[in-house]
């Protein structure tokens, strides 16, 4: 049985006195969610404030990057190490802001990858496709490089601690949402890509999300789909109300 897992992006919105806001009401919010696990990515400048208020809570707050290495000349990126000391335990790698805006390449997110796991943070790793490459049927040669170099010296043993989303970039914050089974297509490919990679217990076992517009109104269609485990939010996870909605499929 996989759990499902609802993942919020804050991307680079709310200031503290908002994030504090959101939170404070959001926690009340949460306190009957059983059987789901809940994440919250916020930019890092906002998630020190926060750890004193998810304490005691089934709120998950993670980091939106962390760097490759533990510490050094990196001026301003964010250590695992550092994370870690304020008690958080997830960050988002790889997501397509990242890798379109700021060059992050399968190797980089390697190796942010392989930093996150070795300080015990846990990942939720993004992957997808342009609108061009799904349209000249290049989805599945884009998503099987984005794991197998993306997934570079993971063991089997590793991935318990990833969480896989999909998000086709065509969908992300456009409003346009893959249909269920245009996604529930992809995640299985994905499966399967896990399988030859790893072994069927891991294909099995790995949480793929789907991230992409993803609203209170077309989670529940997205969540009965075999292959899809949970959902990355971006803009519908801004408002608490809207974001218990998702959580709450
Ligand atoms: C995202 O940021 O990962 C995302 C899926 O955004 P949105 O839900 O706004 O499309």
């Amino acid at each position: 049985m996989r759990t499902p897992l609802i993942a919020a992006n804050f991307k680079m919105n709310k200031t503290v006195s908002e994030a504090i806001e959101y939170f404070n009401e959001f926690k009340k919010l949460t306190t009957d969610v059983k059987n789901v696990e809940i994440v919250v990515a916020t930019p890092n400048i906002l998630l020190y404030p926060l750890v004193d208020i998810v304490k005691g809570t089934n709120i998950n707050l993670s980091a939106e990057n962390i760097h490759w290495k533990d510490n050094g000349a990196f001026t301003g990126e964010t250590s695992a190490v550092t994370l870690k000391d304020m008690g958080i335990n997830y960050t988002v790698l790889g997501h397509s802001e990242r890798r379109e805006m700021f060059c992050e390449t399968n190797e980089t997110v390697n190796k942010r990858l392989l930093n996150a796991l070795k300080n015990g943070v846990k990942v939720i790793f993004c992957i997808g496709e342009t609108l061009s490459e799904r349209e000249n049927n290049k989805t599945i040669e884009k998503v099987t490089a984005q794991i197998t170099e993306g997934f570079k010296s993971i063991t089997p043993d590793m991935m318990k601690d990833i969480a896989i989303a999909y998000e086709p970039i065509w969908a992300i914050g456009t409003g346009k949402t893959a249909t269920s089974q245009q996604a529930q297509e992809i995640h299985s490919e994905i499966r399967n890509i896990l399988k030859d990679m790893f072994n069927e217990s891991v294909a099995n076992s790995t949480r793929i999300l789907y991230g992409g517009s993803v609203k209170p109104a077309n989670v529940k269609e997205l969540m009965s789909m075999e292959d899809i485990d949970g959902a990355l939010v971006g803009g519908a996870s801004l408002k608490p109300e809207s974001f218990i909605q998702i959580v709450k499929f």
